[in-house]
């Protein structure tokens, strides 16, 4: 065995924190605080390259394997949660199915743009009555002529107000519940797909997030992203091992962010005449964060290197999802402690970390679903 990021791996890991420590970190509060898209912050980003992490070098990507993708993640969102999220759907679910199953001339229009930064991607599962339950998506696409028309009201999207493009799930068979799903490309400026309501949300501030509206929106044939009818829930399920890796990922990087603060005050922090790092009961929150990031961490990594070795981690990428995003909501509540009441201030990062925190809860599997989905795998057919 061995534990170790290879020597590009840890080249990477270096150079991409300091990017965030210059050019993310200083700017987390403000882009918080105003909860308006860091356009500017986008535009420096997104020429460095890294957008096409997880893409073939054909449509500028890097072709990084997911141990690589995954410290990234983790980085990026240790800088800004909201920058972060509105990046990794660019990378990863806004673009994955046209990368799949898109043509040749629908990357050069959609994914290509997405990598440079010049294009805003987002995925539109939810609605307001179906999250966990793709079954209960209302939205439809029905075929007419040589296109689909789709219909219906999505919720919840990341990058949604501000989107080029969107990857839609729809039900072209109602009867057929999860196996009448399937996605379609839709794009700005199509007849009737407009945005909605941008929501004013507790955490994960920046990246704006809203509903997305199809009205008898019409789209070419070639814009429904699959080579079968019916297979939507089944691509999703290609993909969620990566996704709920990268959540975790996420969750660890908002740890972190919330721990090497409270560190520092720990230390810096004068009580009944010693640094409050002298006291006992702040040790054992140390040393308790630190043993079950570690063992987050290790979750994360370990799942995300059978992915990169091609080996079945379904189990392994739920809990590490599981895991880490509550060791999330542990570390940034005692880290809000730590603090005193000035973690209770806004002057301070912990209240940003707290309430970010709550973010990685929701996407790839709540935890409730997590526990229920892992618990089926375990128990088997009885
Ligand atoms: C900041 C943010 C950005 C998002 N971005 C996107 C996006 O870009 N695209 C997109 O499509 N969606 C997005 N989402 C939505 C997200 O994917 C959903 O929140 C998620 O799928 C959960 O759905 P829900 O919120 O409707 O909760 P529900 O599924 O309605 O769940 C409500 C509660 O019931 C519990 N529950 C549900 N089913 C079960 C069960 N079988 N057993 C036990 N308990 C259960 C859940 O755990 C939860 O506690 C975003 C959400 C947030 C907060």
């Amino acid at each position: 065995m061995d534990f170790r990021f290879s020597e590009e791996q840890e080249f990477f890991r270096k150079t991409i924190a300091e990017i965030v420590d210059k050019m993310i970190v200083p700017k987390a509060a403000e882009i918080d605080e105003k909860d308006e898209f860091p356009w500017e912050l986008w535009k420096e980003f997104s020429k460095l390259g890294y957008l096409g992490l997880r893409y073939p070098e054909e449509y500028g990507g890097m072709n990084a394997d997911k141990v690589t993708t995954m410290i990234f993640y983790e980085e990026i969102t240790r800088g800004s949660v909201g920058f972060a999220q509105s990046v990794i759907m660019n990378m990863l679910m806004g673009t994955y199915f046209i990368h799949r199953f898109g043509t040749e001339e629908m990357k050069k229009r959609c994914l290509i743009p997405a990598i440079r930064g010049e294009k805003i991607a987002t995925i539109c599962f939810t609605e307001d009555q179906s999250g966990s339950d793709l079954a209960a998506t209302r939205t439809t696409a029905v075929r007419d002529g040589d296109g689909w028309v789709i219909n219906g009201t999505k919720m919840w999207i990341t990058n949604g107000p501000i989107c080029d493009f969107c990857t839609v799930l729809a039900s072209t068979d109602p009867s057929k519940g999860l196996k009448g799903l399937n996605f379609f490309l839709v794009e700005k400026g199509t007849p009737g797909f407009s945005t909605g309501q941008v929501l004013n949300k507790l955490g994960c501030r920046g990246t704006l997030t809203g509903e997305l509206i199809f009205d008898n929106v019409r789209v070419p044939a070639e814009n429904f992203l699959g080579d079968e009818l019916g297979k939507g829930v089944v691509y999703v399920g290609d993909i969620l091992d990566e996704v709920r890796i990268m959540t975790a990922a996420m969750a660890l990087g908002i740890a972190r962010a919330a721990y090497d603060e409270a560190l520092e005050f720990a230390r810096k922090r004068v009580a009944f005449g010693n640094p409050i790092g002298r006291y006992q009961l702040i040790r054992a929150k140390f040393a308790e964060m630190t043993a079950e990031m570690q063992a987050a961490r290790l979750l994360m990594y370990h799942a995300a290197w059978m992915l990169d070795q091609g080996i079945p981690c379904r189990k392994e990428a739920a809990m590490a999802k599981l895991y880490a995003t509550e060791v999330c909501q542990k570390v940034v509540d005692e880290a809000t402690r730590i603090y005193g009441a000035n973690g209770f201030a806004y002057e301070y990062a912990p209240q940003r970390h707290f309430r970010d925190a709550r973010f990685v809860l929701y996407g790839g599997g709540t935890q409730e679903v997590l526990k229920d989905f892992i618990g089926r795998l375990i128990i088997g057919k009885i």
